[in-house]
């Protein structure tokens, strides 16, 4: 394994093109790293932090 596999945060699918998408920490506890890949953020799909739980966008 070469290539780190990268999940979206919110559909959980298996990001093969990164371009547009966005990575962030967890802006509740800044621990997790929160992956939305284009379509997500076109749709404002929601997700969720694997630490504390923390459902965004908001
Ligand atoms: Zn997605
Ligand atoms: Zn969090």
């Amino acid at each position: 394994m070469d290539e780190k596999q990268i999940i979206c945060s919110s559909c959980h699918k298996r990001l093969t093109n990164k371009q547009g998408a966005a990575k962030f920490m967890c802006p509740n506890c800044g621990k997790a790293e929160i992956i939305r890949c284009k379509h997500c953020r076109e749709i404002a799909a929601e997700y969720k932090c694997p630490e504390c739980g923390f459902t965004g966008p908001n």
